[in-house]
């Protein structure tokens, strides 16, 4: 039976996060002089791993024996918008590894390990990062946030950031789900523990404009999908909602009964809320608007959400009936087809050209309104 976790983690972040550990079975999980690889979330819009969960974990790591710290993710917005500098400055990166002197690293910066998976879901070839397989120890350290598309992005989710940049475009041309759960069977090993960022959450319109939660905690675990399963307990989802937990279970990574998974530590019907998710969020502001989105990557989904964001704060009415983003284009009425991928439909209506669009150009298209006088900073 899988253990999980789940720690107050409010004052003393090093102590809290050393004891999710503990309670997991992890102690001891350093070698002594062994190089330690956290793996958070980088995200393009609002929500990273917070950097002062990272600062402690890399100092606890330290204060456990490890004789290097690695921080290092492959966040595909610092290929976009910025350089991995100014990227790793604004998710507060830099400023953790600064403050506790553990080493930043860009995955696109290093080598990839290139496997060919022999899967009908994935393609021919696949790279996972170097990085991931040199460490001696990978704590993967996933926030916990709603998601548009795969409902909660947490342990299993943040695993695709070990993929090559073309592997995580390409997999939205796939069956996105099952995908990611075969990435997730394939990396599995390299994946000492996963340790779950619900200090402040995120609810609603994640990943890129969702809104933070107040929820004081860390979970721990071995298996990052019991961990997930146990999360979506506490957002108030039932984990079998969750393809990518549903079909990660059905491959045997993990356990996603709630009756076979031990918890321990707090008692998660004390700290149980239920969480808006994305769709509640957006009909609850749009209930006129339907959206679009099936295996949509996050470029557009977070511009898009991003957009309506902004045209909501400043009153800008929304003149299409339905938004269509992402590689499965689905017809729709009066519907604004967005980015690229939607390429096919062109001729049938407006349309929005760009991978992503930036979010001024979707705004402007979704309210056919030039003006940005107002305009808060994207
Ligand atoms: S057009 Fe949009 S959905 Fe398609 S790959 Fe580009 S960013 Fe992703």
């Amino acid at each position: 039976m899988p253990t999980v976790a789940v720690v107050a983690a409010r004052d003393d972040l090093q102590t809290a996060f050393g004891e999710a550990l503990r309670l997991a079975g992890l102690g001891d999980l350093i070698p002594r002089g062994g190089t330690v690889l956290l793996k958070p979330n980088q995200h393009g819009g609002y929500g990273f791993t917070s950097p002062d969960v990272l600062r402690e974990a890399a100092l606890w790591a330290f204060s456990q024996g490890a004789g290097e710290v690695w921080i290092g993710d492959g966040p595909v917005w610092s290929l976009h918008d910025e350089g991995v500098q100014e990227y790793f400055t604004r998710s507060g990166l830099l400023q953790a590894c600064a403050d506790s002197g553990a080493t930043p690293i860009d995955f696109h910066a290093g080598e990839y390990r290139v496997i060919k998976p022999d899967s009908p879901v994935l393609p021919e070839t696949i790279g996972f990062s170097e990085y991931v397989y040199e460490a001696d120890v990978v704590i993967n350290l996933p926030l916990m946030k709603t998601h548009f598309n795969t409902l909660v992005t947490m342990g299993i989710k943040n695993l695709k950031g070990c993929l090559r940049p073309i592997d995580k475009k390409t997999l939205h041309e796939m069956e996105l789900h099952h995908a990611i759960a075969e990435v997730a069977r394939l990396i599995q090993p390299e994946i000492t523990a996963t340790v779950l960022d619900a200090t402040i959450a995120y609810e609603g319109m994640g990943p890129g404009s969702a809104t933070p939660v107040d929820m004081g905690l860390f979970v721990a675990s071995t298996d990052f999908v019991a961990l997930d399963a146990v999360a979506c307990d506490l957002m108030g989802i039932d984990p079998a909602q969750v393809r990518l937990i549903r079909f990660c279970a059905e491959r045997g990574i993990g356990e996603m009964d709630l009756e076979k998974i031990q918890v321990v530590g707090e008692d998660p019907a004390a700290h149980r809320r239920k969480f808006q998710l994305p769709y509640e969020a957006i009909a609850e502001t749009f209930p006129d608007l339907h959206i679009c989105t099936e295996n949509a990557c996050s470029g557009c989904a977070m511009n898009l959400f991003r957009a309506l964001d902004i045209a909501n704060s400043l009153g800008q009415e929304i003149t299409c009936e339905a938004v269509v983003i992402g590689p499965r284009v689905e017809m729709a009425e009066q519907a604004l087809f967005v980015g690229h991928c939607t390429r096919e439909a062109w001729d049938d209506g407006p349309h929005v050209p760009g991978c992503p669009p930036t979010v001024d150009a979707i705004r402007q298209a979704l309210t056919g309104i030039e003006t940005t006088e107002g305009m808060p900073r994207t």
